[in-house]
This record gives structure tokens, sequence and C-alpha cells, in this order.
């Protein structure tokens, strides 16, 4: 089912001051994907989600749900929220603690009068997919945190809805947890193919999750794309920034050389990943410390080469974060945990230029 949400604008007052939640949000949700709305705490994400949902009237625009119309101000219409075929799974669980899981998962079987034999038979069907078989006459609040939201995407999910809606779901899961429960979220929505939409602030979860990822700031929204598309060749320097560790750089287009683009900055003169961007023209050069090859001053190779100190290392298990000094700026970069370079070593970075992004300035 496809969402279209066009012109849609909504805000709050709040002590006398004005907030533009969202401000002409035009978007276009494909059918059977999974796309994630992400963005810093009050861009608007959890409000978005709201209207999409109708626990929130917008202030002007139109969403739409496949063929339906579900609000718009220009025609009067707005569909109640149980009439929008919608499943929803919060932060907080939002399950019954005094109820079984069976009953919890029931319940919005119940609610539509649906008869006995076929609650069971549905119920059923969807505990066994969301692994919970066996589980039924438990209480609902003793099970794990994964299990219990695992009780939630089953009762969402029990009703059939043509689109489901997660707001930061994993957000009170413990980091081991969260990792898991995000897996197999990913192949229970693979394997459902329903239109989902969901709410993080995390990154890693918008890039591990979703098919498409929409980057919000301030009641806008900045880029669309695969996750590939936003990590790797971000339109905006904001994108590229809050979308994984970035070392950012402003710097001058120079002219092309060998299908490469050439810029001045801070670091250099550096040969980048080719962009249709006039000479002298202002960009910003985005290194991913991933990409950056640290190596004894002098024994480097190929690429790119930039000089510089190592200023600090700090151990984070896989890999030792360094901090190099280069001039005036200071990179991030990753040397492995048994590497012998020690803080005040003079290196060489070198990276190659299609590793060399140039976003917007
Ligand atoms: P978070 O990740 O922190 O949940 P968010 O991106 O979901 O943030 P929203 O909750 O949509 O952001 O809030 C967008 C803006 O609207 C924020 O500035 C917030 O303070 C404001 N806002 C949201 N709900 C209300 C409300 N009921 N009354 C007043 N202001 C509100």
């Amino acid at each position: 089912m496809e969402i279209r949400v066009e012109g849609l604008t909504k805000h709050y007052v709040s002590e006398g001051r004005t907030v533009k939640a969202l401000d002409g949000i035009d978007l276009t949700i494909p059918a059977n994907r999974i796309f994630t709305l992400l963005g810093p705490s009050g861009c608007g994400k959890t409000t978005l989600l709201r209207c999409i949902v109708g626990l929130e009237t917008p202030d002007d625009g139109e969403i739409r749900i496949g063929d339906q119309v579900v609000w718009s101000r220009r025609q009067g219409i707005a569909v109640p929220t149980e009439q929008r075929g919608l499943g929803m799974v919060f932060q907080t669980y939002a399950i019954w603690p005094h109820m079984s899981v069976f009953d919890n998962v029931a319940y919005p079987l119940q609610v539509r009068g649906a008869p006995r034999a076929q609650i069971a038979a549905k119920v059923a069907e969807v505990l066994r997919f969301v692994q919970l078989e066996g589980l039924e006459k438990r209480p609902a609040t003793r099970l794990s945190g994964g299990q219990q939201q695992r009780v939630a995407l089953a009762r969402a999910l029990v009703a059939e809805p043509k689109l489901i809606l997660f707001d930061e779901p994993l957000s009170n899961l413990d980091a081991k947890l969260r990792e898991e429960t995000r897996k197999e979220l990913r192949r229970f929505l693979g394997q459902l193919g329903i239109t989902a939409i969901y709410v993080t602030h995390d990154r890693v979860e918008a890039l591990a999750l979703s098919d498409s990822i929409a980057v919000m700031r301030a009641g806008r929204i900045v880029e669309i794309g695969s996750p590939q598309k936003i990590y790797f060749h971000a339109d905006h320097r904001f994108v590229a920034d809050f979308i994984g560790r970035a070392n950012l750089v402003d710097a001058t287009v120079r002219g092309t050389e060998g299908g490469l683009t050439e810029i001045d900055c801070a670091l250099g003169w550096l040969a980048c990943a080719p962009v249709d961007l006039p000479v002298g023209s202002a960009a910003t050069l985005c290194l991913r410390p991933e990409f950056l090859q640290l190596q004894p001053e002098g024994q480097a190779s190929g690429g790119n080469q930039i000089r510089g100190r190592i200023e600090a290392l700090e151990f984070v298990g896989e890999v030792n974060e360094a901090e190099i000094r280069a001039g005036d700026t200071l990179l991030l970069a990753r040397t492995p945990a048994d590497s012998p370079l020690r803080v005040g070593d003079a290196v060489t970075l070198s990276v190659r230029p299609e590793h060399c992004l140039l976003v917007s300035a």
C-alpha cells in the first residue's frame, strides 16, 4: 500500500512560542517497503507519523493511504484512526500487564467482535510467526524486553493491517538485545512484504533496517534515498554528517583531471569522486574514517596522501579510534586494535579518490 503525503504542515504553540513541527512535507512511501524517518530529536518524525496514523490533526495538506484520502484540509476529510487499517508498535511496549500473551494479541480481534475460533487460529498463526508459540498463557510482563516487543508486533499484525508503523520500537532495549531484535524485525518484515514506516534517531538502526530513508531536519525532509545512497553519496552536508562518522572539510572545486574532480582544501590539493560542480564553487569534502588508511610517515603509497600526527588514540574494542592532527584540521581515523602506532607518531593518511566524497557546502 503506497502512502502519499502532500504539503503537510503542523505547528504547535507552547509557552507562547510557535513551533513548526512539519513545514510542508511532500513524500511518497512506496508499497511493501520499510521506509524510515530519521533525524535528530525534535525534527518532526513522531508528528509526521502521528498525522499519518490520525492521532494528530495537521494544519494543512493531504494524506493518502493507497487510493484513499484519509486526511485533506481542502476536501474536509478526516478518516478516524481505527478506519485507516494500520498497526502500530511504540517505544513503550504498550502491552497490557494484567493480560496473558494470548489476550494481548487477541485484543484487536475481540474488539472487532471476531468469532472465537477465528481469533484462536489467527493468534496462533501470528505467535508462530513472531516465534512466541508456547507462551500464550504467560502474563505478558513475565517476558524479556525483546519478547514483549514481539508481543506488541504480533498484536499490530493480528488484524492484518495495510500498513504498520513503528515509533522508536527498540529504544528501550539494551544494546545487545536491540541488535538481535533489529535483525528479527528485518526478517519478519521482509517475510511479510508489508509497507512499514519506521521512526528512529538511531542511524545504525535506520541503515540496517530500511529499504529507504528520509532524513528530516526542522520539520522538513532534507533527502531521501537507499541506505547506501544516503551513506556514500549524500547530497547534503547535514545528511552526510548525521548518517555516520564523517570528517567534513570545506573545499573549493578547482577542476577535472582524469575523470576526477580536483579540490583545494585545508588538507591540500586532492582528487575526489567526480561531481558536477562548476570550477570555483564551494563544496564539503566528506571522508569516512573507515576509508582512511593510516601508516607510519613515508610508508604510504597511492591515492591522496595527507600528513599528520596522532593526537589521541582510543581503544573501542574491535579498533582504535585515532585523532590525527593535519595542520589546523583534526581527522578521525581507525587503526587495527593491534596496531603499533602510538600517540605522537608522525603518520601518513592515504585515501583513494573514489572515497573522497564531495557534498554541497
Ligand atoms: P524525538 O526524536 O525527540 O521524539 P521528533 O523528531 O519525533 O523528536 P516531534 O516529537 O515530532 O519530533 O516534535 C517536533 C517539534 O514539535 C518539537 O520541537 C517538539 O518540541 C514540538 N512538539 C511536539 N509535540 C508537541 C506538543 N504536543 N506541544 C507542543 N510542542 C510539541
